[in-house]
């Protein structure tokens, strides 16, 4: 498969188009932002591991029934996936408490919570990704009622997958974020990534923070926890 145009370069990947219209080649870069782009930095080594781990994670969700954008991985930081066109959501998922929930709720960071909750931010980086609820998203038409019941589904069994295999590697899974796209056929199937950019982990024995926490915090450390992660996945 040929590499061809730069088709867009966001905040952490650059997406290229490929001779086959379907396929499109996603590059991870090192670079990291915070606060909807407002802190700056880079985490060496970065890409690579997001790539790595996020197909890592992607396969063993196939493998339990979740579709998915992957296609193959090509080298240590580019991937081809399937085009889609992203739904305008962030589905955020949540186990336990801790930032923006803990600060709008008043939660003390690791409060679990009582059951599983979704909660959906309208992609949009000049109006700082809002949180927006199922009448908003019915009644701008980022979704369809059917559409966002597959997400729902697709978002709970990611969760339970994610949560029992990184279990047993010691990881708990605080939160994550998840995008979604459609095929040229309306098929819905998840997209993005999934990365200690989009998670948070913390050492079920520890409590230690390994993710982007530590690059949003100053806790320094960075590239050791995302160094740790792929460790504990793939053992490496
Ligand atoms: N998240 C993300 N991208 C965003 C916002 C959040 O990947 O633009 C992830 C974040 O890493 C965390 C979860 O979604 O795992 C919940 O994030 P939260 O709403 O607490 O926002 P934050 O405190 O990161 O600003």
């Amino acid at each position: 498969m040929e590499k061809r145009d730069q088709l867009y370069e966001g905040k952490a990947k650059k997406v290229f188009a490929t001779d086959d219209p379907e396929v499109v080649l996603v590059s991870y870069k090192d670079d990291a932002t915070a606060f909807n782009g407002q802190k700056k930095g880079t985490i060496l080594g970065k890409g690579a591991i997001n790539n790595r781990v996020t197909n890592h994670l992607m396969r063993l969700l196939e493998h339990h029934g979740v579709p998915t954008h992957l296609v193959r991985e090509l080298s240590e930081r580019e991937t081809l996936v399937r085009r889609v066109s992203i739904v305008p959501l962030e589905v955020i998922v949540r186990n336990v408490a801790a930032g923006s929930l803990s600060k709008r709720l008043g939660l003390a960071e690791g409060t679990p919570m009582q059951k599983t909750v979704l909660e959906f931010c309208y992609k949009d980086d000049a109006l700082g990704d809002p949180m927006v609820n199922e009448y908003h998203i019915a009644a701008m038409r980022w979704a369809t009622e059917a559409e966002l019941d597959t997400i729902c589904r697709y978002s709970l069994k990611v969760n339970q997958v994610l949560g029992d295999y990184l279990k047993d590697l010691n990881i708990q899974l605080i939160d994550f974020k998840l995008e979604f796209g459609r095929t040229a056929d309306g098929t819905v199937i998840l997209a993005d990534e999934i990365s200690p950019d989009t998670c948070r982990f913390w050492d079920t024995v520890t409590r230690e923070k390994l993710d982007k926490d530590r690059f949003r915090r100053d806790l320094g450390g960075v590239e050791d926890a995302y160094q740790e992660i792929m460790k504990r996945l793939m053992g490496e």
